[in-house]
């Protein structure tokens, strides 16, 4: 059995803990083999992001033409898209090319505020790519805005993951991370139209979580490159996730980075 291939289309973070950098760690850590389309460039460390620098769509076409060409990923992921013609643009080549197992992570602002997807593409994302998504992982902000309803309860979570596969989807991965009515523990939920699984894990208190929605997204779709259904790959990756923010990292002098060792 030959190595499987997972591709990341997304941005670069040059302090290396999320986004493309974040994405590829996880990739070799769980021993499929990374590759990348860079869609922009962000100037970011712990402190924040400092500036955003979207390529040319020319530059993410051709990089996109060269993996097509020879090298099939057999997962990928889609991380900051930053515009909707970038997101046009991604949604076209993973038809052109017949990818299949796309996990959309729908990145939208960083932690510490910075816009990653502009407002006017919130409806290209929702119309484009999530059609063409094997999987979607929305955290509850995310939620809220591809559903387009707030979400306090338990039951609007539910009724959030339902309006989310309406739009294409074949499994919705809601988190839990952010969710206020769960108190210690973290679900979350698998939706696959007929039912609703569980994935719980005790809730760590931690400020170095930079990046881990890129990781948790990154190592669902290493997981996924494998052959592995999604429920499978999900407990593998909450494993991951969960020794990643309790192993702490402490890098820098603000909101650390996740950290990527297996
Ligand atoms: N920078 C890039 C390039 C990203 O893709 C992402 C997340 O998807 C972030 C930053 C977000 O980082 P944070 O986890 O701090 O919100």
């Amino acid at each position: 059995m030959g190595v499987k291939k997972a591709l990341t289309i997304a941005g670069s973070d040059c302090g290396g803990g999320a986004g493309i950098q974040a994405d590829i760690k996880t990739f070799q850590e769980l021993e499929v083999y990374g590759m990348s389309a860079i869609t922009a460039i962000t100037a970011q460390n712990t402190l924040g992001v400092q500036g955003v620098y979207p390529m040319s769509l020319e530059a993410i076409e051709e990089q996109l033409n060269s993996i097509g060409a020879d090298l099939t990923p057999e997962a990928l992921k889609t991380g900051m898209l930053f515009n909707s013609e970038i997101i046009t643009l991604v949604a076209r080549k993973i038809n052109e090319f017949g990818w299949g197992r796309v996990v959309v992570d729908p990145v939208m602002i960083a932690k510490g505020g910075a816009t990653l997807l502009q407002q006017e593409a919130v409806e290209a994302l929702r119309t484009h790519l999530l059609p063409l998504a094997y999987v979607v992982t929305p955290n509850v902000p995310e939620a809220e805005v591809l559903a387009e309803m707030k979400i306090e309860s338990l039951d609007d979570y539910k009724e959030a993951a339902e309006r989310i596969r309406a739009l294409g989807p074949t499994y919705v991965v809601m988190k839990g991370g952010h969710a206020t009515y769960q108190g210690d523990t973290i679900i979350d939920y698998v939706y696959d139209g007929s039912e609703f699984v569980a994935f719980e894990s005790k809730r760590v208190e931690s400020i170095q979580t930079h990046g881990s929605g890129c990781t948790f997204a990154a190592a669902l779709t290493a997981e996924l490159a494998k052959g592995n259904s999604v429920n499978v790959a999900m407990r593998r990756v909450k494993q991951f996730i969960q020794s990643a923010i309790e192993n702490e990292l402490n890098i820098g002098s603000g909101h650390g980075p996740t950290n990527h060792f297996a």
